[in-house]
């Protein structure tokens, strides 16, 4: 399954827009893809990978597939959600199951669409969600506290370490800051694996600015740029209106002219989806056969078979070894043979820890 990122954000700051520009470039890809479902809130976008069109070019393969991540569009944030104001609870739980946050910040003017937080604040309103999520991540932590408390009572002594840990994220929530600054070690991280805490996930903004301010940013993206700088989180300066508008053109010359008309090389979009794979902290490995050349994700560290499964549980279970070839060597010798009679082709087994960009091929009985 593809790795999720939610957009979140209050309401009429562009969420519904951004998603729309998603799923609309989402629709114009799918027919590269055998399986692609697409439901009301979800949108499958392939992630660009220079790498991927450049072994398609030296294998000439049928087709070229690149890999995915799903947005899924999450409505309904409004200060109040953690006590279940709005969509509250609804909304909280759809957040647990993402692996990254979006956070549309409203950075245009515009008296005719409704806000309810008074004048464009975007500091402001990036603090309210903040809030929202670490009060609810409180009421997670404090209940397990709770419950760790007593199995020490009962005797469990090992469990005082994991007591520590969450006192300390109790800590942190109370001083109004996220568990992920935490930066708990995977040990430590056991102790909050089972509570899905909101504030773990990596997180970037989208200034959703005026069209005037789409290259330049203006006064309200600057203040988001200013306040999310000691966090070290990203900001992506976008304006949603003009990314839905350039992903509903089915003509790419139309879309280029489009483009040309606002001065873009690129749609935004396309940067957005690029951070949010980064943030994810993934990785890829290539497939490069004749039929097929594609892009698959991995997450750092995975070992081969476990990197094999992505392609079919039946990969991991029957898998015997992979052949890799480092992916400069394959781009050097121009193809799998040459690879092979280079000595560049490695055989593995189960203990190797794949590579980002790895040439893999992989041997398996089922
Ligand atoms: P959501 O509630 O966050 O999902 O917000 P929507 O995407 O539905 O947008 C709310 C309103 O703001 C709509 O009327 C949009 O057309 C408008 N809107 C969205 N993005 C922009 C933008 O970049 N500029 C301007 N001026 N309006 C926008």
């Amino acid at each position: 399954m593809a790795l999720q990122a939610g957009i979140v954000g209050l309401p009429n700051v562009g969420k519904s827009t951004l998603f729309n520009a998603v799923s609309n470039s989402a629709k114009a890809q799918a027919s590269n893809y055998r399986f692609c479902t697409i439901e009301p809130n979800v949108g499958l976008v392939n992630v660009p990978d220079p790498r991927l069109d450049k072994l398609a070019e030296l294998v000439q393969p049928e087709r070229t597939v690149p890999t995915q991540i799903e947005i899924v569009d999450i409505a309904g944030l409004v200060r109040g959600a953690s006590k279940g104001e709005g969509l509250g609870n609804k909304f909280l739980a759809n957040i647990r199951e993402v692996d990254a946050i979006i956070h549309v910040i409203r950075c245009f003017e515009d008296e005719n669409i409704l806000r309810d937080e008074g004048p464009i604040n975007p500091v402001g309103d990036k603090e309210i969600i903040e809030t929202e999520l670490q009060l609810k991540d409180l009421e997670s932590v404090e209940k397990k506290i709770q419950r760790t408390e007593k199995l020490i009572k009962n005797g469990d002594a090992k469990m005082k370490a994991e007591l520590e840990v969450l006192t300390r994220c109790k800590d942190q929530l109370n001083q109004g800051k996220s568990i992920l600054a935490l930066g708990l070690s995977k040990e430590e991280k056991s102790a909050i694996e089972d509570i899905f805490l909101l504030t773990d996930k990596p997180i970037l903004y989208v200034a959703n600015v005026d069209e005037a301010s789409m290259h330049t940013g203006n006064k309200f993206s600057d203040a988001l740029i200013e306040a999310v700088k000691a966090e070290g989180n990203q900001v992506i300066i976008m304006t949603n209106a003009i990314e839905a508008q350039i992903a509903e053109f089915d003509n790419p010359e139309d879309k280029q002219m489009f483009m040309e008309e606002y001065k873009m090389t690129e749609p935004a979009l396309d940067r957005l989806i690029h951070s949010t794979y980064k943030l994810l902290n993934l990785s890829t490995y290539f497939t490069a056969g004749v039929q097929e050349v594609r892009a698959w994700t991995i997450h750092q560290g995975w070992k081969a078979p476990q990197a094999a499964s992505v392609i079919h549980t039946d990969f991991e279970k029957g898998f015997i070894k992979a052949e890799v070839i480092a992916y400069n060597d394959f781009i050097s010798y121009k193809s799998e043979a040459a690879c092979r009679e280079n000595g560049k082709l490695r055989i593995e087994g189960k203990e190797y820890v794949v590579n980002d960009g790895d040439v893999m091929h992989f041997r398996f009985n089922v």
